[in-house]
């Protein structure tokens, strides 16, 4: 999305995400929290949500920097979790509005049939509450198939920390953020179904507590 986007007239200061002009601390929501020394992304108010967050924001604060550089104004940043080990990983991932999914996705979450599950994020939200300007949905993509025994056990997941039962994750896992569409894009895109009316937005190191939600609420409906 444009950063010079106005949201709704929600964000009264005039400012997105992207401006980092949020002091809010990540974990508690206190105001006039400091931003994360090496990433700038995440915001503390001190030393305790600093030291309660560092092992789930250590898996991409090292990343976050290598991400700003958008390759089109069609791309939004997204977290994959390949079955390799190696992630929670940054990806750009290229989205036409009103494709949902898009093709793209099969390339990280391979061939067949995938879900998708979304949390809602609002005011009431008991993590962060207030950084977001404006509701939002993260949503996790997994395959559909899950139960297969041809998927391979995603060992990224087991790095999670906080994760009740790493060892049912199997599959790779894809993450993505979306706001609730404005009334003014209705109007451009009324071709497109209320499914659809969603804008997609950058994850950021603060989705992380989010993918961690996601990925309990997904092992919690394993068998
Ligand atoms: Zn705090
Ligand atoms: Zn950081």
């Amino acid at each position: 999305m444009s950063a010079n986007n106005t949201p709704n007239g929600k964000d009264t200061d005039g400012k997105t995400s992207d401006d980092n002009a949020n002091d809010k601390c990540t974990l508690c929501g206190k105001s006039n929290a400091k931003p994360c020394e090496n990433c700038g992304n995440a915001n503390y108010c001190g030393v305790v949500c600093k030291n309660a967050d560092a092992a789930l924001h250590k898996l991409l604060c090292h990343q976050y920097k290598d991400f700003q550089d958008r390759p089109s104004k069609h791309h939004v940043r997204c977290i994959v979790l390949p079955v390799d080990g190696s992630g929670p990983v940054f990806k750009w991932l290229h989205q036409e509005f009103a494709t949902n999914p898009p093709d793209e996705t099969k390339e990280i979450l391979g061939e067949g049939n995938f879900g998708i599950k979304g949390k809602h994020l609002n005011e009431d939200e008991k993590i962060a509450p207030g950084t977001y300007p404006y509701p939002r949905v993260v949503q996790i993509f997994y395959r559909n198939d899950f139960f297969k025994a041809d998927l391979e056990l995603n060992v990224s997941a087991a790095r999670f920390p906080g994760l009740h039962n790493p060892w049912k994750m199997f599959g790779p896992f894809l993450f993505l953020s979306y706001s609730d569409l404005l009334e003014e894009d209705f109007e451009v895109w009324d071709n497109v179904s209320n499914d659809d009316c969603m804008r997609k937005e950058d994850c950021d190191t603060t989705t992380l507590r989010h993918v961690q939600d996601l990925l309990n609420l997904l092992a919690s409906l394993m068998p």
